[in-house]
């Protein structure tokens, strides 16, 4: 191996080593891995290019033992927020060079360095400051960001209900969350009669506008009434559900999917548990009543003998006859 020794002044053949060592800076005992090696000819010990890394890594201890934030862990906020060093200084409301930096070495004082800790542990503290500033940084950086922040809010959760919702999303690319909620519904009521089981146990809501399970209205609420788009948010993630599942999926969207959020949503005002759960309630009072499984599944045994519903295909009927009935209240 061929370095510059600093001691020769030249390139030289040396050889690499590893060894922990300990100092003491500001009366701290530092023990690192430090990194070197050891010229063939003067048989010294120097750098080169293992300075860097020296540098950087007692830096880091120090930083630790300091409890300051660590270069490794900006970097590690940075990626984890798909953020660069300015937009992720100027959404803190830092200078804007605050976290280039901190990156080069610079020490944050407590004040910041607490800051991004706070941040780094919390995804919905970081998304507010983000969307508080999204005027500040570019829309491409506004959007790679939050999509990553919103991918880990949902996907901390590992359900089989934010699965299914994360899968669904794909599947349909550009979905606003009103269609997701109902969608859900239709999968949540179908899945006893085709899989055996539900496919999540999670109970939707009877609210004004149909069914909701409260978890997914609150991650997508940012959405509001806009389209979340599938590359924006869930990029490489791992669907926790096995083939059967996600063809019981491919198929609900086949025959609910196709249809708009405004009439999916009055299509879901015609079916039996909805329209249980919110008895007694006028058509425009607030409720957080449950619409339970049984009642679900009793729903469905009716309509799967009315119509007759044998394989996926037969779930055509169903959704055909629900669109033209919900068409007529439009
Ligand atoms: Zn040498």
């Amino acid at each position: 191996m061929k370095k510059f020794c600093e001691n020769c002044l030249k390139e030289v053949n040396c050889k690499y080593y590893e060894k922990e060592k300990e100092i003491l800076i500001d009366n701290k005992k530092i023990k690192y891995l430090e990194k070197y090696y050891i010229c063939d000819e003067c048989n010294n010990k120097f750098y080169d290019d293992l300075h860097d890394y020296n540098v950087h890594i007692v830096n880091n201890e120090l930083r630790k033992l300091n409890d300051i934030i660590t270069i490794d862990e900006i970097k590690e906020i940075m990626k984890k927020y798909n953020i660069g060093k300015k937009p992720l200084s100027i959404v803190l409301g830092l200078g804007e060079i605050t976290i280039t930096r901190y990156l080069d070495g610079r020490n944050p004082n407590k004040e910041n360095s607490d800051l991004l800790k706070n941040i780094n542990n919390n995804p919905l503290l970081y998304e507010m400051f983000l969307i508080t500033n999204k005027d500040k940084i570019t829309d491409i950086a506004f959007k790679k960001s939050l999509g990553k922040t919103k991918q880990l809010e949902l996907v901390k959760e590992k359900s089989k209900l934010y699965d299914s919702t994360l899968y669904i999303i794909k599947k349909m690319g550009e979905i606003t969350p009103l269609a997701i909620q109902k969608i859900l519904y239709f999968a949540q009521c179908f899945s006893n009669y085709f899989l055996n089981k539900n496919l999540f146990e999670d109970l939707a809501e009877a609210w004004v506008f149909g069914p909701v399970y409260k978890e997914i209205y609150d991650s997508l609420s940012y959405y509001k009434y806009d389209k979340i788009n599938y590359d924006e948010l869930l990029k490489d993630y791992n669907y926790n559900l096995n083939i059967e599942e996600e063809k019981y999926l491919d198929e609900i969207i086949k025959y609910f999917g196709c249809y708009s959020a405004k009439i999916l949503k009055e299509m879901s005002h015609l079916t039996e548990p909805w329209l249980e759960a919110r008895k007694g309630l006028n058509e425009n009072d607030y409720s957080k009543r449950k619409i339970d499984l049984n009642s679900i599944n009793d729903y469905v045994n009716k309509i799967c003998r009315e119509y007759n519903i044998k394989t996926y295909l037969d779930l055509n009927k169903y959704s055909e006859s629900l669109f033209k009935e919900a068409r007529n209240k439009i």
